[in-house]
């Protein structure tokens, strides 16, 4: 089975007096990158960066294990932490040659959370600490720049007032109080930007945001810079469990257990006049994987400024003119972290007064596309093997370049109303809306939503999630809403500047068009376009090529595709099938690369015209004879669809499954219905609707279906075998010859003789079939494990079976006794209780359910070593549970034909963790 995840709490129970909490990074650092468990990847990476000799000012980071131990011991901290957290500091006191709470030239700290895995915006950051009343007077004086000082404090007790004494908006609707009093001051001192602002405006903003403080919270802001170390330590870890955390740890499935660490670094200051400046930038482009340098910047501001969206900043391209010295040190760096690090980077940095620092870095999070263009191209630069290439693409980001695009020949009426930065590829098109809340009420109805805002923030998570996608009018690269939808593969374009956005007017405005709540609006992330109106879509140039519509060589997407898609085929041993039904949805498979059919399911061929009233003359009949009058019509039409099936496969396995449903799916319920087949019957509409009653199943999922049809109606298996068998028959002999192998599959088999009483007929079928055709083809008979007898009974069932394929949402149901139609009342309370993090019906439950495949794979190889394994549930294209079905030893999983590059992708994954 793989393996457990493992959490920190297996290492973290030691509290003796001798445990490291605290680890340094700067001239001399204790931690490497390997460490992010303890030091969370923030911290991980910093002592990386230090290692490799790259500018990091120092620090120190407390671990993870103090956030756990934090929660377990009523939010107190380990005895020894404060004089290890004292003696930190001195390190850094030494190594910056200035004093923690120094009255004339203080040291100054930020105070940042790391988790493990990074979570964009969930925790808070606090910048500037150490200033005081009487520092902020030193820092004035030693640098000779009062504005400088004063901006600094009021920016750090903005953030301190706000994070760690909750100083803020007391409903929605209301401004961000220290926004609100920066603003007002703004329009007494007529000032355009905060940087008009006067040395002597911000002492009086100080004075104002000091007396907010005191009378929202009855405290003053702290003076002792001890105090305010604990006082931000205490809000990170105490951010680890706030409800915006706590929505993106269930999203990502990230547990509780892990915590966060806490970074304690040495302030630079991009704030310092017009030779500093700060900003985000990316090795390549994340939103399409490209290789150029990518990012922005803001020159004289403090970090924040870039993430908030409050100043607009420049694109980083701008800088080789404004620094060309900061410039031409960024691009060496980024070829020092990718040699390093062998994969994308997204960083932060600082130039204070000409001098550049790294105060981050990590592996970029990127868009599906990304992910594929960029592993691919580093295969070609030689930054990475196949292997690693393999296993950094997730699976699932495949699927993002088989993504409908807009179809623009068909404008169907749209216009085209602004363009804005492309940070989410793909086409969307839904109603506009203007508030999270908007899109997950509309969301739920089931309409689709394009959220729009002039930026978002951490709150607007679960709308962003309810929407096809995200516009915003404001903010860059590495906005939030940038940030977020590269993480959801959400479509979305940010910072469309011509887009005017009024939320109290409920109304957005760009190129002369006003749109409204509840209008069509339609963007493309790829091309970063907005349109007003509904635009439909076209097939990605991936099916686009696939379907011979384009050539090859034309697009760049498809060779991407076709290159991940090579290497996983020539690194897995898992096959991958399809779930088909029809001969379009198995030539859309073979082309995406199926290997077989691992379940057609017969009864979906009788929903089409009016097959559907024999099928309800043969549900109905009440005798054999009626019954066999029935099937006879349906007969013809099965043969054609197998024939049809067998010849798109072209030689490939095909499995069918024996008419499976409970009845109750196929039987009119409506009065309308049952007159107009009471007319075709020729039957009283009182005689169907008695028959109705008399099928009529309390829990039809559990009741007279699968193989106990068959077993009680003989006649419908004997009509279905024959079908196939003469449609192999066919497909076999004359002129345009396919081979065939069908496979025959009897669904719900608990007991042995169940499986016989079938397989007897099945037997019989075939040999008349051959004698009266005159050819001989081969074929395999197998059965469903789908319930858990027929899983712990597999050694007895295998004696007379050729195969097994896993239900697994079947086995899932009757494992669970959870019924998936109906369990969607109670899973959402499910997650968020943590009760069952994932749902059981799209990730396999590998201890439980799973637990049952493994028992039905080793008993049922036990009894005949070359059974053939498979499964065809939902879970067949769900990565997790290939990789768990791999570990089975499994012959092959069975997806929707769209899944099945990710399941041919997942599964090479598998073998390559092996
Ligand atoms: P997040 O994880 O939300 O990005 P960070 O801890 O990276 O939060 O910090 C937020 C901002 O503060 C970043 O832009 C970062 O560069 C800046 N920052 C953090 N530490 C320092 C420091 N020591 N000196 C200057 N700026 C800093
Ligand atoms: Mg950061
Ligand atoms: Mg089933």
């Amino acid at each position: 089975m793989p393996k457990k995840n493992k959490t920190v709490k297996s290492t973290h129970s030691k509290q003796s007096s001798t445990a490291k909490y605290i680890y340094a990074f700067g001239k001399k650092s204790d931690g490497d990158v390997s460490m992010k468990p303890l030091l969370g990847g923030k911290g991980a990476n910093l002592a990386e960066m230090a290692r490799i000799g790259l500018p990091v000012p120092p620090g120190f980071t407390i671990t993870t294990e103090v956030c756990t131990y934090y929660y377990e011991h009523g939010q107190t901290y380990p005895k020894t932490l404060d004089s290890d957290l004292r003696k930190a500091v001195a390190e850094v006191e030494k190594q910056m040659g200035k004093k923690f709470g120094d009255s004339k030239d203080p040291l100054l700290f930020s105070v940042r959370s790391g988790a493990r895995e990074s979570m964009p915006g969930m925790m808070d950051t606090i910048l500037n600490l150490g200033l005081n009343d009487v520092t902020v007077a030193g820092v004035a004086e030693t640098t000779g720049n009062e504005r400088f000082a004063y901006d600094c404090y009021r920016r750090f007790i903005q953030m301190y007032g706000d994070v760690v004494m909750g100083v803020q908006p007391r409903h929605e609707g209301e401004h961000e109080p220290f926004d609100e009093l920066m603003g007002k001051l703004k329009k007494e001192r007529k000032a355009q930007d905060d940087t008009d602002l006067t040395a002597e405006d911000l002492k009086e903003l100080i004075r104002r945001f000091q007396s907010l403080i005191k009378k929202r919270t009855g405290q003053s802001f702290p003076q002792d810079v001890y105090e305010q170390v604990w006082g931000s330590v205490g809000a990170v870890f105490g951010s680890w469990q706030n409800e915006r955390a706590t929505v993106y740890r269930q999203k990502y499935n990230i547990p509780v257990e892990w915590g966060t660490a806490v970074n304690v670094q040495a302030m630079v200051f991009g704030n310092k006049g017009e030779t500093s400046g700060t900003g985000v930038a990316f090795t390549r482009d994340p939103a399409n994987g490209e290789k150029v340098f990518y990012g922005e910047y803001l020159v004289n501001a403090q970090c924040e400024d870039v993430v908030a969206g409050v100043r607009t900043p420049q694109p980083i391209a701008k800088l080789a003119e404004e620094m060309p010295e900061a410039h031409k040190a960024l691009l060496k760096v980024c070829r020092i972290l990718e040699k390093h690090f062998r994969d994308m980077q997204d960083f932060e940095f600082t130039v204070e007064e000409g001098t550049l620092y790294m105060l981050q870095t990590r592996n970029g999070k990127r868009t599906g596309l990304a992910a594929v263009r960029i592993a691919v191209e580093m295969v070609g630069e030689r930054l990475m093997t196949i292997k690693t290439a393999l296993t950094k693409i997730p699976a699932e980001s495949i699927s993002s370049l088989l993504v409908p695009v807009f179809d623009l020949r068909k404008g169907g009426g749209a216009r085209k109303i602004a363009s804005g930065l492309p940070a989410g590829p793909g086409a969307a098109t839904g109603k506009v809306v203007f508030s999270a809340s908007k899109a997950e009420e509309l969301e739920q109805k089931g309409t689709p939503v394009v959220l729009c805002r002039v930026e978002t923030s951490p709150d607007d998570l679960r709308g962003m999630i309810a929407s096809e996608g995200i516009l915003t009018s404001r903010g860059g690269v590495s906005s939030h809403a940038a940030l977020v939808a590269r993480q959801m593969g959400k479509v979305c374009v940010c910072g469309a500047n011509d887009v005017v956005i009024n939320y109290s007017k409920a109304t957005l405005t760009a190129g002369g068009t006003v749109l409204k709540e509840g209008d069509d609006i339609s963007i493309d992330g790829t091309t970063g376009e907005v349109f007003a109106g509904h635009v439909d879509t076209a097939p990605s140039e991936v099916s686009q090529v696939l379907d011979g519509k384009l050539k090859p060589e034309k697009s760049y997407t498809y060779q991407l595709f076709d290159r991940v898609m090579k290497w996983a085929d020539k690194h897995r041993t898992m096959k991958v099938r399809t779930n088909a039904d029809t001969p379009a949805q198995a030539k859309q498979a073979v082309a995406l690369g199926a290997q077989g059919i691992g379940l057609c399911r017969t009864e979906h061929m009788f929903f089409e015209g009016d097959r559907i009233n024999f099928m309800r003359q043969m549900i109905l009949a009440s005798n054999e004879k009626d019954r066999r009058a029935a099937l006879k019509k349906l007969l013809p039409f099965q043969r054609r669809d197998f024939n049809g099936l067998f010849r798109a496969m072209g030689g490939r396995p095909v499995t069918i499954r024996l008419l499976d449903p409970p009845l109750h799916e196929f039987l009119p319920n409506d009065n309308a219905t049952i007159k107009g087949l009471a007319k075709a019957l020729g039957g009283s509409v009182e005689s169907i609707k008695d028959r109705v009653a008399a099928l009529h199943e309390q829990n039809p999922m559990l009741g007279h279906r699968g193989c106990r049809l068959g077993i009680s109606y003989p006649e419908i298996t004997e009509m279905q075998a024959r079908a196939i068998f003469e449609a192999a028959a066919q497909v076999a002999s004359g002129k345009k010859r396919v081979k065939v192998e069908p496979e025959v599959m009897v669904p719900l088999v608990g007991y042995k003789v169940e499986l016989q009483n079938q397989i007897d007929i099945i037997h019989r079928v075939a040999k008349e079939v051959m004698a009266k055709k005159k050819v001989k083809f081969k074929y395999l008979v197998g059965t469903m494990v789908e319930v858990p007898r027929a899983a712990l009974m597999a050694d007895e069932i295998a004696e007379v079976a050729d195969f097994f394929s896993f239900g697994t949402n079947d086995l899932t149901q009757t494992a669970l006794g959870m019924s998936r139609d109906d369990s969607g009342s109670f899973l959402p309370l499910y997650k968020e209780l943590d009760i069952l993090p994932q749902n059981p019906f799209a990730t396999i439950d590998k201890n439980g359910v799973g637990q049952l495949v493994e028992i039905a794979a080793q008993k049922g190889r036990a009894k005949k070593g070359d059974l053939k394994l498979g499964i065809c549930g939902e879970h067949g294209g769900d990565p997790a549970s290939v990789v768990f079905f791999h570990g089975v030893g499994l012959d092959y999983v069975s997806c929707s034909p769209p899944r099945v590059p990710v399941a041919r992708l997942a599964a090479a994954q598998a073998a390559l963790a092996d």
